[in-house]
């Protein structure tokens, strides 16, 4: 961390997500400097004087390209590179494409910056941030993946807009994959501690479940109703990786649900998926085992499983230097 507070953030890929996230470090003042790296140098290049432009308006940053070796310091690193969904594909279709392009970045991002944090937003995420992590040689807590952060706030937007309060009074957590098997965590949605049941009632409104499914189907089906309609989704899951850099940054230990190794006495196996985590300057600092409905907990187990069957997508001969 840079004298002051302020401190040094590097993304790898900036194309829409890693641009976006950039945008919003500039405009929020969490960073000192911030140096974005791309295959596409002049991609890079051209995003850096693009936000620098901007700077007169926001608080102080210093914004540049650069090549991995200048993610050297950087608190937390961002990596966003990599293919996104094509209409109709889903995030494990990425698989091969992504993790080899991880195999060429991470070991020289790990060894350019080995006391940062390595925060993967690349598709799909969770099997990603399990390669990152192996391939890092990095401690599990310094490496992991935006996860279901993205999902959870689809769900309180969208549970918001259906009570009519504001998302932030809205507690409710999507957990497991970032993807098609993740699980709503209905047992433990609340507002004001109240159930959602018990709010509908204070409010004089029927319990409509109906309706709640439906909400749960567009939270998980989001990506793909915004890629056919605008060809990418990048605004909210750039507020969310703001949100987690927040956190470390600032060592507010926010329980958010993010893509981490998941304890293996959870009985999950050795995968990394998204629980609610106690999320501070060290990293993931706990994830939170949670009092899980019976059929929730099965929904995670099959959700476990898809990831593991993921894991078997990728070369680990590539990493087998960390085993
Ligand atoms: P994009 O195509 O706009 O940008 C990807 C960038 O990665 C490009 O600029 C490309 O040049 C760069 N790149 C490719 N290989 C690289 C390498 N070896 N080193 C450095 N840069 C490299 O894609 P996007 O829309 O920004 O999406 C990026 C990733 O984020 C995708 O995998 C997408 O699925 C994922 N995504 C994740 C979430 C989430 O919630 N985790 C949400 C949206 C998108």
């Amino acid at each position: 961390m840079a004298p002051g507070g302020a401190a040094k953030l590097a993304v790898v890929g900036t194309g829409n997500v890693g641009a976006s996230f950039a945008y919003a470090a500039v405009l929020w003042g969490l960073a000192s400097e911030i140096v974005l790296v791309d295959a596409n140098t002049r991609r890079a290049e051209g995003e850096a004087m693009d936000l620098l432009h901007a700077v007169p308006f926001t608080k102080a940053v210093r914004v540049r390209a650069g090549a991995i070796e200048d993610c050297a310091g950087a608190a937390v690193t961002v990596v966003a590179a990599g293919a996104a969904q094509r209409p109709g594909e889903t995030r494990l279709d990425l698989i091969r494409k992504n993790a080899a392009i991880f195999e060429q970045l991470i070991p020289p991002l790990a060894r350019a910056n080995p006391d940062g944090i390595i925060l993967v937003a690349t598709n799909p995420v969770d099997a990603l941030s399990y390669h990152a992590w192996r391939l890092s040689g990095l401690p599990s807590e310094r490496v992991f993946g935006s996860g279901t952060i993205l999902d959870t706030a689809r769900f309180r937007a969208l549970l918001a807009e259906h009570f009519d309060v504001d998302p932030r009074s809205v507690h409710a957590f999507i957990v497991g994959e970032h993807g098609d098997s993740e699980v709503p965590v209905w047992s433990m949605a609340n507002i004001a501690g109240m159930s959602l049941e018990a709010f509908a009632a204070a409010n004089g409104r029927p319990h409509d479940q109906a309706a709640l499914d439906e909400i749960f189907v567009h939270t998980r089906d989001a990506a793909y109703e915004i890629i056919e309609r605008k060809g990418s989704t990048h605004y909210a899951v750039a507020a969310g990786l703001l949100r987690i850099v927040e956190a470390i940054l600032r060592d507010q230990r926010t329980v958010l649900s993010v893509s981490s190794r998941i304890d293996p006495s959870l009985g999950l196996g050795d995968v990394f998926l998204s629980l609610p985590a106690i999320v501070g300057r060290a990293g993931v600092e706990r994830v939170l085992h949670l009092p899980l409905a019976a059929d929730e907990l099965a929904g995670l187990r099959r959700s476990a499983a898809v990831l593991r069957d993921a894991l078997g997508g990728i070369d680990h001969a590539a990493t087998s230097a960390r085993s």
